[in-house]
């Protein structure tokens, strides 16, 4: 019990370790009041010791106070050095506890120095001791306020010799003073008490605030549902990377990541499954990032990194290969397995991008060419794709200002029945002869139309021209026409081009559409229902650059095909690419279980096609037969004999 009480008395003494954060506040504080303390000591010091100057011996009444006054000048100037940043707590610490001490010898030392002078005085001067005294003590226990251990240090050391001379002085008024005294420093040890409490709940509240403003700032960085830094934070860790990047003449890179099929997956077997697969993701993309590759969602299926070692292109793109395979293998929850891949793009700082935005835009770029134009494959940003976007930007220029009715042309490329030698069918292929550009590829002008919003308007166009061209053919030859990915996915596009084919008289039979896999895979379902439009007026459906895309089996049977296209990326080279070989082997009996023809793109050389033939090929198209011709030399084309290079 008696312990207990001890250690709180002595708890009141010491300045307490339990608070770190309030140890360092009490310090900052402390540190804007010690200067007001020290001059009120060095004021009240030297009053004093003027008055008792010439009656006391030199010693008291100048050399003691010079030395006291140098002492506090040189602790006036160690704190005003100290007060400009916030120390750690140890060294805060530490140097309270000298504070503690330094009180206490320094209010022993001048009541020690002021009763040594009394007895030199007369009576006023020996009141202007007390007075000294008290003062003196009134004024640095309110400096201290906030350093509860040390007021009540001072207002002890003050205190009892002050009680003690005085009180037994036999002087009155002195008595009256001593016992005045005792009590004005109770209550404002108790004034101390009471703010140092509330000092210290203000501290409290500022701390938990700030904990809970950190937490907010966390989770406002997070993305929720993988873990990984969101695309606010993303941003600002890109602009702060770059920033050193920039002052350190050091490569910075970013890779944009993009799941292949994601959505179909997250369609078909719902969105809970989709979320537990973009976890996974997520956990699988963290476990590749460290201290110089961070990881962030960006939204969607789509992730980003901010890489900032990365000596090579070449390291980058072993990195990308190193994510592609991470992803591709298989997911396995709630007793489904699905395999997706990922798309990845690289830009790279300074090489090519100058600002932070542009680095990212360019990553971007990249991958849009890794999704759209290499299969998913890793694409660094390089000169290639600054000359295409230049160029794609005049082309979108001189495009949104050509009269395309007058400067679209339509070619027609034969696709043709190899057991029967005949030409069955045309393909539309548009032309843009400008009288700017010169002749642009639809290769390069069709994706500008697409993102333009052009593409409806030339669609028609094209339709128009080829029904017109096709109507003159003989009867058993089709049209096979190319919609694009805006075609099938607007109602209104869909609408136009079934009044442009029930207006024309066009037998609907002998049309056939080609839509792409990727075209189809946009938004499959807004696809679908258009494309069953179109087959219900009578046109076959013609999925085109099959094996490019990223859909599965499920859902081409969904969709009311009657024909495919194997994409003439495995034919070229059939002969002598085993892998080639394989894939168009089983496309094509892919097509024969599902009861649809095919036709096979590309071909070139006689050896291309003598392996079709053998693998049953039956439909096929290319420059063997015939590059894409003029409307004009359609007639003639077919005059000559269907077959007219085979040997
Ligand atoms: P696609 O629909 O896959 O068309 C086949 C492309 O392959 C055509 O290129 C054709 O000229 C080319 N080709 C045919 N045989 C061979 C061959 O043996 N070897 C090689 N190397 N190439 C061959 P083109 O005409 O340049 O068209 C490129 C792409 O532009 C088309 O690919 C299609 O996606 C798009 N396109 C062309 N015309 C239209 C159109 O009227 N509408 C839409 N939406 N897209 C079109
Ligand atoms: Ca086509
Ligand atoms: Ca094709």
């Amino acid at each position: 019990m008696l312990r207990v009480a001890l250690n709180l008395i002595v708890k009141q003494f010491t300045v307490s370790k339990d608070n770190p954060e309030l140890v360092k506040a009490q310090f900052m504080h402390f540190a804007t009041q010690v200067p007001i303390m020290y001059s009120v000591l060095l004021i009240n010091t030297w009053a004093l010791a003027i008055n008792y100057y010439g009656a006391a011996p030199n010693w008291l009444s100048i050399y003691a106070p010079s030395v006291f006054a140098v002492i506090c000048i040189v602790r006036m100037t160690n704190w005003l050095k100290q007060r400009k940043s916030t120390p750690q707590f140890e060294k805060a610490h530490a140097t309270l506890v000298r504070t503690n001490k330094l009180a206490g010898i320094f209010t022993l030392m001048l009541t020690a120095w002021s009763l040594l002078l009394y007895p030199y005085g007369d009576i006023y001067m020996q009141a202007h001791v007390a007075f000294f005294m008290a003062i003196t003590g009134v004024g640095v226990i309110i400096c201290m306020q906030q350093l509860r251990s040390a007021a009540f240090i001072i207002a002890l050391s003050v205190n009892i010799p002050f009680a003690i001379f005085f009180g037994t002085s036999g002087i009155a008024s002195f008595v009256i003073i001593a016992g005045n005294m005792a009590l004005v420093t109770i209550a404002l040890v108790t004034v101390t008490v009471v703010q140092s409490r509330a000092f210290a709940d203000t501290i409290d509240s500022q701390i938990k605030l700030e904990l809970a403003n950190k937490e907010n700032e966390k989770l406002a960085n997070l993305d929720s549902l993988t873990g990984l830094t969101n695309r606010r934070q993303f941003f600002t860790k890109l602009q702060e990377e770059f920033r050193i990047a920039e002052r350190e003449d050091k490569r910075l890179a970013v890779g944009i990541i993009d799941l292949n099929g994601f959505k179909l997956v997250n369609d078909h077997y719902g969105h809970a499954f989709g979320d537990s697969l973009l976890m996974e993701v997520g956990a699988r993309l963290e476990e590749l990032s460290s201290k110089n590759v961070s990881i962030s969602r960006l939204g969607g299926d789509e992730f980003a990194l901010v890489i900032s070692d990365n000596n090579s292109d070449e390291q980058l793109k072993e990195m990308g290969q190193q994510i592609r395979d991470a992803l591709s293998v298989p997911f396995v929850a709630a007793e489904i397995t699905v395999q997706i891949s990922g798309s990845i793009g690289f830009a790279v700082y300074p090489y090519l991008a100058k600002t932070s935005l542009e680095l990212y835009e360019r990553a971007d770029y990249a991958l849009y060419q890794s999704k759209n134009i290499h299969n998913g494959e890793v694409v660094v940003f390089t000169e290639r794709h600054i000359l295409e976007i230049e160029a794609n930007t005049k082309t979108e220029y001189v495009m949104s200002k050509a009269d395309l009715d007058k400067e679209i042309v339509v070619y027609f490329q034969p696709i043709i029945d190899i057991h029967s030698s005949r030409t069955v069918a045309f393909e539309a292929l548009a032309r843009w002869e400008s009288p700017v550009l010169g002749k642009v590829s639809p290769a390069d002008f069709i994706p500008i139309a697409e993102k333009t919003g052009l593409i409806n308007k030339l669609t028609q166009v094209l339709l128009k021209k080829s029904l017109a061209m096709a109507a003159t053919w003989p009867e058993g030859i089709k049209l096979s026409f190319n919609l694009s990915t805006h075609d099938i996915n607007s109602p209104q596009a869909v609408r136009e081009i079934m009044n442009i084919i029930q207006s024309h008289g066009f037998d609907p039979s002998r049309i056939d559409l080609e839509i792409t896999e990727t075209a189809a895979m946009r938004d499959f379902d807004q696809a679908k229902s258009s494309v069953k439009i179109l087959k219900s007026l009578g046109c076959g459906i013609v999925l085109d650059d099959f094996g490019t895309g990223f859909s599965s089996l499920s859902h081409l049977h969904a969709l009311p095909l009657t024909k495919i296209k194997i994409d003439r990326s495995f034919v070229s080279n059939i002969d002598t690419v085993p892998a080639s070989f394989k894939i168009v082997k089983s496309l094509l009996s892919l097509s024969r279980d599902m009861g649809l023809l095919c036709v096979v793109e590309g071909v070139e050389t006689q050896e291309e096609l003598s392996v079709i033939e053998s693998l049953g090929g039956q439909l096929v198209q290319g420059y063997f037969f015939s590059a894409p011709i003029s409307e004009i030399e359609i007639d003639g084309f077919l005059q000559e004999t269907a077959l007219p290079k085979r040997a």
